[in-house]
């Protein structure tokens, strides 16, 4: 059996290697570095993939939020929603802005903002909220955008883990992550579902004025040549990135059918565990697994669970060990909502390795090792 490893990049690239090359040697030959043919060609394909009409290529994942912040037109002061249960960059682009994260709680079995507590952590401050997408299955977005939309705050949906996961309304209407809200922004780090061979990101909108304003933001609030309306920033896709990106979106489908079968051998060997959850799937989201995450119902056993797989030279880790409202940098914001939920699912998340190239000997490995476990 080949050595286990949490995300493996390497087996990935050697599939589709004289593809990948070709494109990246055809961009340095070119010439054209920055803003090539590439950048704009990736751009529709992801445009067509997902149903959107607007794809608007930066940096990285981080940069897409604080663009998709900037170009709403939020004030200093002004207060946004979001999960604390998140990686950091959700909420740490709403404290560059001087913004105010108000955090919420997540719905213990989806890990997504529980909907039930909208209404609590509302005030008249709050102009924004930033669902997250977490591990790969939406947040419920149909009474989120109800609610949103009777504030007549701005959504922006933090779509860096779900690229490509769908959503069903309760009409039956089907839309793809990042595609609901005023705005979705998502990343391409190279372990996301959708890689890059380097940092990348974008940020998705339906709206033409909204569009304009982030593309204007991502490009040092140009409107013109040398003519800057606004205060912005350089974020753009590198063409290299491109060239790659524009190669891996034709296999997305591939992949996320990949990780839903080792997602399903996880689930069906796991089901008689009784102190082990594992994902849920919520009626209105597929699920893409970005991570598979088991919760277990003893918090105390997680530490000594993730040892034991260690141990076994299974890796494994916590997707997050500390929420945001508990981390230093975030001290200096004063916590309102009961957030003990978010607390207790930190130290009971495990995340057991997930990629698009496990082998078969290795999912046994790892799923006899899981069970030996709970049955000392
Ligand atoms: C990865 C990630 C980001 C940030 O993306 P970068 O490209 O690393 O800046 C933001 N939010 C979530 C939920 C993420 O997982």
């Amino acid at each position: 059996m080949n050595s286990i490893q949490l995300v493996d990049l390497l087996s990935q690239y050697k599939k589709i290697e004289t593809e990948v090359n070709d494109a990246i040697i055809n961009v340095v030959r070119s010439g054209k570095y920055i803003n090539g043919p590439e950048v704009k060609s990736f751009k529709t394909h992801l445009q067509e993939k997902l149903n959107v009409k607007h794809v608007i290529p930066c940096a990285n994942g981080t940069d897409a939020l604080q663009i998709a912040l900037m170009a709403a037109g939020l004030k200093p002061g002004d207060e946004v929603i979001t999960p604390s249960f998140s990686y950091i960059a959700t909420a740490e682009v709403i404290a560059l802005l001087n913004l105010k994260p108000v955090f919420i709680e997540v719905n213990p079995d989806s890990f997504t903002i529980d909907i039930d507590q909208l209404e609590k952590v509302y005030n008249p401050k709050v102009k924004a909220i930033i669902p997250v997408h977490l591990y790969g299955q939406c947040a419920d977005m149909e009474p989120i955008l109800n609610f949103s939309r009777k504030n007549k705050i701005v959504v922006i949906e933090d779509t860096a883990q779900a690229i490509d996961t769908s959503y069903t309304f309760s009409d039956g209407t089907v839309k793809k992550a990042g595609t609901m809200g005023d705005f979705g922004t998502t990343s391409f780090f190279p372990s996301k579902n959708l890689g890059a061979y380097g940092d990348a990101g974008a940020i998705f909108t339906n709206d033409d004025d909204l569009a304009t304003k982030a593309s204007m933001v991502a490009n040092h609030g140009q409107s013109r040549k040398y003519v800057h309306d606004i205060i912005g920033c350089n974020s753009r896709l590198d063409t290299i990135q491109a060239a790659v990106l524009d190669v891996k979106l034709k296999y997305l489908g591939n992949y996320i059918t990949a990780r839903q079968e080792v997602a399903e051998k996880y689930s069906a060997a796991f089901k008689t565990i009784d102190d082990l959850q594992t994902p849920k799937i919520e009626k209105y989201s597929d699920h893409t697994y970005h991570q598979y995450t088991l919760k277990l119902k003893d918090a105390n056993k997680r530490d000594a669970l993730m040892t034991f797989l260690n141990n076994e030279s299974i890796p494994c880790n916590t997707y997050y060990p500390i929420p945001i409202h508990l981390q230093k940098g975030f001290s200096k914001f004063e916590i309102n909502t009961d957030l003990t939920l978010t607390e207790d699912l930190c130290s009971r998340v495990i995340s057991l390795p997930m990629h698009t190239e496990m082998e078969e000997d290795q999912i046994s490995f790892i799923t006899k090792k899981v069970l030996e476990f709970f049955k000392k």
